[in-house]
């Protein structure tokens, strides 16, 4: 979890992106769905919970939206992200984070619907693993968009809506974790400063693996090295507020590969 994140609220939960590292499934259709079987489905498609959308919210609180899921993947129809951004929208006191690993669905939902669905308490954001597209797609670590070019379908969405959304974006979330090998940490860190001219902050979370899933998997980690130098250079940026999660050795440095 993140430490600015005070609630998380699963008004939609379940996933089509099948990362091969993911704790939500597995814990959604085990331990979830016999405590909860309304909530969850058993093979962990998308599932609206209409009374979560009548939950009540704190001014200050920061709220991440389903974090059992992914609430932009392509199986959520555009009904039910409505339904939650309405309510998201009338919380205008309390901070709403919309992390997702298909960002095009946020320009598909903006030029869909207009800018009123948005608002200025949500802050909108992007997992990337890592920068190497060719390494992501031939392990197969999902079926979501490759990393690097989804952080740039984030970036497209930040430039051309920064200006138009109520006057400003004023933050965005970067989450790179589990982190997953880079073919360079400086690209990564130049694409992330591209983000800087667009907000006020750029918020980003850095950690490795916490279940030895890519382990299991055969699916390289970059060095301790290199993902140190990325933090210390995003921490060296201005307006980029770096918090780091799981540090340590990679599980294949370990091996010398
Ligand atoms: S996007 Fe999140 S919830 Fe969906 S499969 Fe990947 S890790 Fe799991």
């Amino acid at each position: 979890m993140f430490n600015l994140v005070t609630r998380t609220w699963n008004p939609v939960t379940g996933c089509v992106h099948f990362c091969i590292y993911c704790w939500a499934r597995r814990l959604a259709i085990t331990r979830l769905y016999k405590l909860f079987p309304e909530y969850y489905d058993p093979e962990f498609k998308p599932r609206l919970i209409e009374k979560k959308l009548r939950e009540r919210f704190r001014p200050g609180e920061l709220v991440f939206i389903t974090d059992v899921g992914d609430l932009f993947c392509s199986e959520v129809p555009d009904e039910w992200i409505l339904k939650v951004l309405e309510v998201a929208r009338r919380n205008e006191r309390t901070l709403f984070l919309l992390l997702t690993k298909n960002p095009g669905r946020f320009i598909q939902l903006l030029e869909k619907y207009g800018v009123e669905i948005y608002s200025r308490n949500m802050i909108p954001g992007v997992t990337v693993e890592s920068d190497y597209d060719t390494y992501y797609i031939r392990m197969k670590v999902s079926r979501a968009e490759p990393p690097y070019s989804r952080l740039e379908t984030f970036l497209n969405f930040i430039k051309k809506y920064s200006n138009e959304i109520n006057g400003f974006i004023p933050k965005c979330w970067i989450s790179i974790e589990p982190v997953i090998k880079f073919r360079s940490w400086k690209r990564l860190v130049r694409q992330i400063l591209r983000f800087i001219p667009y907000v006020n902050k750029v918020i980003v979370y850095v950690g490795y693996d916490n279940y030895g899933l890519l382990k299991k998997h055969g699916i390289e980690e970059p060095t301790l090295e290199e993902v140190q130098e990325l933090i210390n250079y995003l921490k060296d940026s201005p307006r980029v507020e770096v918090h780091v999660k799981t540090l340590r050795r990679a599980w294949n440095e370990k091996l010398g590969r």
